[in-house]
């Protein structure tokens, strides 16, 4: 038991050396050697690393990593390394991949990786003014942002445009200027924060405000990435279970509760993924969750339509805010390989392969919940066959079937027994 008497005011914890804070945290926690002998044994990442990436590490907290099969993305096949604690995800996926490949797989696009920074001023007398006037410097703001990351911008990317904005707030008008960059293979929150803090004195000037905030926005509205499906009617169950996929994505349309849910869903898959990568999964469950509501009300990231044929179509967009450099990405090793795994050359294509992932994952939980009502009565009906199968008359199937049903075994030889016993003593 942790001794409530003892502080957890520490100075200069996060001078000590891992082991060091280790035999600290022992004592307070009165962890014993088997305890301390798992914390410290860290795996694939070593301990001085895991130090140089986060403050005040005592050893490292493994995830399962598996491997999604079946996917076929704009006609090219990837094998998905999925990071993640929760049971039945990796397979749901790989089962609905396999789904969508009937159908010609999953197709994806995406816009360009363009992030936006925002750059907050307050104490302007005239924000209006002060927005136009912003607008008018625009290029010599861009400059002095692009002068920040010559790096990227010989990537191909860089601060491209400039929007501003008045808001009202509880605290008075403010202005928010907005940099919008291309930050091409990187996430970008570092580039970016870095153009909004050296552009600030400039803006400062310009409208005789107060910057405060300089920071990257992960509501990314204009690097979306997007992904759909065709389901053969026959590859997902039939039209009744088409159908119940339909109605149960129309419940998340028109209902915040259910759309948190089911875009849990489509999140199970997406961030396993970016966790097997290293990337920044808050900044991706932010992003998703802020676009669901983007239109003042939440709802589903996901549809799920019939076609003319009776065949089920899925699509779903999502802000994708990823990288492969940059980040823990090329620091993690298992990261470094789960990328080599994915075989992707770019962060657009690697946004397109998680927002793939995402929708194959939706599509696996609708159609298990959309199924699962289906199911009873296709059970029973099932059950009815076997049990005639079993050499049953219509009125015996009655009972073994429903016996069959209540035991959750629908076998042929469960029939038998059942009808030997029925046959004996008129009951089961
Ligand atoms: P970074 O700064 O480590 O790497 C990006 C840099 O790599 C670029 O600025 C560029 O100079 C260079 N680069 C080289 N080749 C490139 C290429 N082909 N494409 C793009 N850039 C190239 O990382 P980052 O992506 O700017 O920042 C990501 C990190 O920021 C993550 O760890 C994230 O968790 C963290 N972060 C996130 C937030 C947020 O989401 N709100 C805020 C702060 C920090």
């Amino acid at each position: 038991m942790t001794d409530v008497t003892k502080s957890s005011q520490v100075s200069g914890f996060y001078k000590l050396k891992p082991t060091e804070r280790l035999a600290l945290v022992k004592q307070h926690a009165n962890l014993n050697d088997e305890e301390v002998i798992l914390l410290q044994n860290t795996g694939s990442l070593a301990l001085d690393l895991a130090d140089r990436m986060v403050e005040n590490v005592i050893g490292a907290f493994p995830v399962p990593l598996g491997i999604a099969v079946n996917f076929l993305i704009n006609k090219k096949d990837y094998l998905i390394p999925m990071a993640i604690e929760e049971p039945s995800v990796i397979a749901a996926a790989s089962y609905a991949a396999k789904m969508t490949r009937d159908g010609g797989g999953i197709q994806t696009i995406s816009t360009k990786p363009v992030m936006i920074g925002q750059i907050q001023t307050v104490d302007i007398k005239d924000p209006y003014n002060a927005r136009m006037q912003v607008l008018l410097a625009k290029n010599e703001i861009l400059r002095k942002a692009n002068e920040q990351d010559p790096v990227l911008v010989d990537a191909g990317g860089g601060a491209l445009d400039l929007d501003a904005k008045v808001i009202d707030t509880t605290e008075g008008p403010m202005l928010i200027t907005e940099l919008h960059v291309d930050c091409r293979d990187a996430m970008g929150a570092n580039a970016v924060n870095t153009m909004n803090e050296a552009v600030a004195p400039m803006i400062e000037h310009i409208t005789g405000g107060r910057v405060l905030l300089r920071i990257i926005s992960n509501l990314a509205t204009k690097r979306l990435a997007r992904a759909s499906c065709k389901v053969p009617k026959e590859s997902v169950g039939g039209e009744k279970v088409v159908d119940g996929i339909v109605k149960a994505s129309a419940f998340a349309a028109a209902d915040p509760y259910r759309a948190a849910t089911h875009n849990k869903g489509i999140m199970n898959g997406t961030i396993a993924v970016i966790i097997a990568t290293g990337n920044d999964h808050r900044a991706i469950e932010a992003g998703a969750h802020a676009y669901a509501a983007r239109t003042g009300k939440y709802t589903s990231l996901s549809t799920w339509e019939k076609d003319p044929k009776g065949d089920l179509v899925g699509t779903l967009e999502l802000p994708m805010a990823v990288g492969l450099i940059g980040g823990a990405v090329k620091t993690h090793p298992v990261a470094r390989t789960a990328i080599k795994i994915l075989g992707v050359k770019s962060a657009n294509e690697f946004a397109e392969v998680c927002t793939a992932v995402g929708l194959a994952q939706n599509l696996a939980a609708l159609r298990a919940l959309a199924h699962e009502g289906i199911q009873r009565g296709h059970m029973a009906l099932h059950a009815r066959n076997i049990a005639i199968t079993a050499g049953a008359t219509d009125e015996q199937a009655e009972v073994i079937a429903a016996k069959m049903v209540e035991e959750r075994k629908i076998r042929v030889d469960r029939a038998k027994e059942l009808l030997d016993r029925y046959k004996t003593s008129g009951k089961i």
